[in-house]
């Protein structure tokens, strides 16, 4: 199972695992690269909000499980809560004066941005997603209660409108519930179920391939890629493998779609900065200009199109108010990066016309924090598949070590 690569078109896409496959190796040179810019590394975030769903008290004590933030200083001044208070005022009267303009309720999560108040800043490069040894209970309960989420129907409380974080938090949340939502959601008639599915499985494929790739040999101290973990966790199971392309994919279609917007951004780094960060996300934009064929014009049409929106957005909101019931910071954050820049994509695919892609009539259509999370959870992906790469080899090795 290790060594088969998927191949043929990915459904919804036109594109397919090959062509992915062909230009990750140059994707992740350069997204590696832009990662490190003072754009792309900092992030802000509120580690200190409670679990709204229950009371979670599995907090990691493992050394690789905490953060190491920075002091505010250290970020551009254009970018912190006071100045963007003031650009806020600004973009209030844009607000009105176009009325094309997008609005907070077409976001599909909540996230922290530059202007909240609360919260602190981390340097994404500081804090790399690796094995930190957060498992047991807390951890399965927060990927139980991500699929959970993938329950679709029109149904009475949708009509009326109150969120299903009430049956998130009522619901039971053990393994055995997880795998007959899993079972459910095989079977799926919907296709909007199956993309929920595919996303939020590929995200823990992905995850769970970074912390085999860097991992802790807990006898030995060593670090470095576990070819059984990966086995274990995503090889044994290929349709987890090709779930992580898809995410690849839908990603990159979200920056083909936003990249006029995006070549046309401001992205107010320190002096001197800018130039060569363009030049770097220039790459990147070409890359998926190329390759990002996901059709997103399949989803959500028929009778009920927009209820299911409005559900799928909800299910999405929810994914990241959990995030706030990880009980590992760093586990905490990129969950929280990745569901961010999930979500960001989602709202450039699904939710903004053509007119609203207009750089000059709409400056603020996404926020720094969505960019930011867009551009690391694509790094992540592309991470994942070249380390699919390497434990490929490791395999191959193995069978044939002459
Ligand atoms: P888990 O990965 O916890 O999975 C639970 C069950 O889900 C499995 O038994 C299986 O039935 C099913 N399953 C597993 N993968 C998939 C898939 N791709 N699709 C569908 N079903 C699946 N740990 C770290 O060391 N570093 C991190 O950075 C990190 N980040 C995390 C971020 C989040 C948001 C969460 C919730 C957890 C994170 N963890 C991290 C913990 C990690 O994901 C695992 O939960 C942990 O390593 C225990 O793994 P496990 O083998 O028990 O199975």
């Amino acid at each position: 199972a290790c060594n088969a690569k998927p191949t043929g078109p990915i459904e919804t896409t036109e594109c397919d695992y090959e062509t992915v496959e062909s230009v990750n190796e140059e994707l992740y040179t350069h997204l590696h690269e832009l990662v490190t810019t003072p754009f792309f590394k900092y992030f802000k975030l509120d580690l200190y909000r409670e679990c709204p769903f229950w009371k979670e008290n599995g907090f990691c004590m493992h050394r690789e499980c905490a953060v190491t933030t920075i002091d505010e200083s250290q970020v551009p001044e254009k970018w912190r809560a006071a100045a963007l208070s003031q650009v806020q005022t600004t973009s209030e009267e844009q607000r009105k004066s176009f009325p094309g303009c997008y609005y907070r309720d077409s976001d599909f999560c909540f996230f922290d941005d530059d202007g909240n108040t609360d919260g602190e800043y981390l340097d994404l490069t500081l804090n790399p997603e690796v094995f930190t040894g957060y498992a047991g209970p807390s951890a399965h309960r927060v990927w139980s209660s991500i699929y959970e989420e993938n329950c679709f129907g029109i149904s009475e409380s949708t009509l009326t409108g109150s969120p299903s974080t009430q049956q998130t938090s009522a619901r039971p949340l053990g393994l055995s519930s997880m795998d007959a939502f899993k079972a459910e959601s095989a079977d799926a008639e919907c296709l909007e179920k199956r993309v929920y599915y595919r996303i939020i499985s590929g995200l823990h494929a992905s995850i769970s391939t970074h912390v085999c790739y860097e991992n802790l040999n807990q006898t030995t101290g060593e670090w470095g890629p576990n070819l059984e973990c990966f086995i274990d966790r995503v090889a044994a199971h290929p349709e987890r493998l090709q779930y992580i392309y898809f995410n690849s994919v839908l990603l990159l279609r979200a920056l083909a779609r936003v990249e006029p917007w995006l070549a046309a951004y401001d992205l107010c780094a320190f002096d001197g900065e800018q130039e060569k960060t363009k030049e770097i996300l220039g790459n990147v934009l070409n890359i998926a200009k190329k390759t990002g064929k996901f059709d997103e014009t399949l989803l959500f049409q028929g009778e009920n199109a927009q209820i299911l929106k409005e559900e799928f957005k909800d299910h999405f909101r929810n994914v990241s108010r959990i995030m706030d019931c990880v009980g590992c910071d760093k586990c905490r954050l990129w969950g929280k990066v990745q569901v961010t820049g999930v979500a960001s994509a989602l709202k450039i695919l699904f939710e903004l016309d053509e007119k609203n892609l207009d750089p000059k009539k709409n400056p603020n259509l996404l926020q720094r924090a969505e960019i930011v999370a867009l551009i690391n959870t694509l790094h992540r992906f592309s991470e994942s598949l070249h380390a699919v790469d390497v434990f490929r080899g490791m395999w191959a090795k193995d069978e044939d070590p002459t």
